[in-house]
């Protein structure tokens, strides 16, 4: 059986006092009762202190947003696995949309930073989707498998102890949200692709769905068999709401 997660993906928001209020709010909303869905925020790198200090002995877990696929040396703004390790993380989001379409993360750069984060003992979120046009044109799944095999490609051994989270990009922050039965769909693609190469490692393998999660929909989502939970960015932001899309998790063990 998969545990549920919930991540939130803060994106570019924060301010130490905001962090403060939000982050207390969560504290008094969930709770840590053992075999239940993780709640997990990823938050800007430079927060990560102050998140540490604030849910150091909670239930709700921390990581980043992003990370480094170099180990150390001359790459000036980047942040290492290490030294998000060294900050408590246990998660690190790869191969974001934003990040592939913005920063120029490619299929390749987004394997090897999920590569660099097992390296460093974090579980890292590998992210992938495909847009609106590939969509419509019908070749989701082809997007699904080029993105997945480039992952596959280094190892499947490597890839045991991650996650992936399907976030069709026309579903980001645009409040459409994929139908339950497009997500299972989407993620039993994923699976399948897994499979193909190990099929033990598929079956222990989460794989969130992200895209305009909210309250009103998450439980739904959740209850599909493929469905191990969510990658949650606007909602993530308001305590009582992602609070409630946990809650929906925790209720709907996979
Ligand atoms: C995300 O940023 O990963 C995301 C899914 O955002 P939103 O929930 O706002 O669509």
């Amino acid at each position: 059986m998969r545990s549920k997660v919930v991540a939130g993906n803060w994106k570019l928001n924060g301010s130490l006092a905001g962090n403060e209020t939000l982050l207390k709010a969560l504290l008094g909303e969930v709770d840590g009762k053992p075999g239940v869905a993780v709640c997990a925020v990823c938050v800007p790198a430079p927060y990560l202190a102050q998140v540490r200090g604030l849910l150091q002995g909670s239930a709700i877990a921390w990581g980043a947003q992003d990370v480094s696929r170099f180990e150390q040396g001359a790459y000036t703004g980047e942040v290492s696995g290490a030294m998000l390790a060294e900050l408590g993380c246990r998660y690190a989001i790869v191969g974001h949309s934003e990040r592939r379409t913005l920063f120029g993360d490619t299929d390749s750069i987004a394997a090897e930073k999920y590569g660099a984060a097992r390296k460093a003992g974090l579980t890292p979120i590998f992210c992938v989707g495909e847009t609106l046009d590939e969509r419509d044109r019908g070749i989701t799944e082809a997007v699904l498998a080029r993105q997945m095999d480039a992952l596959l490609e280094k190892g499947v051994a490597g890839l045991g102890g991650g996650i992936v989270a399907y976030e069709p990009v026309w579903a980001i922050g645009t409040g459409r949200t994929a139908t339950s039965q497009q997500a299972e769909e989407a993620h039993a693609f994923i699976r399948g692709r897994v499979a193909a190469k190990d099929g033990n490692i598929a079956a222990a393998l989460p794989i969130l769905y992200g895209g305009s999660v909210k309250a009103g929909n998450a439980a739904e989502l959740f209850a599909m068999p493929d469905v191990d939970g969510g990658l949650v960015g606007g909602a993530s932001l308001v305590a009582t709401d992602f609070a409630a899309i946990w809650r929906a998790a925790r209720g709907s063990p996979s």
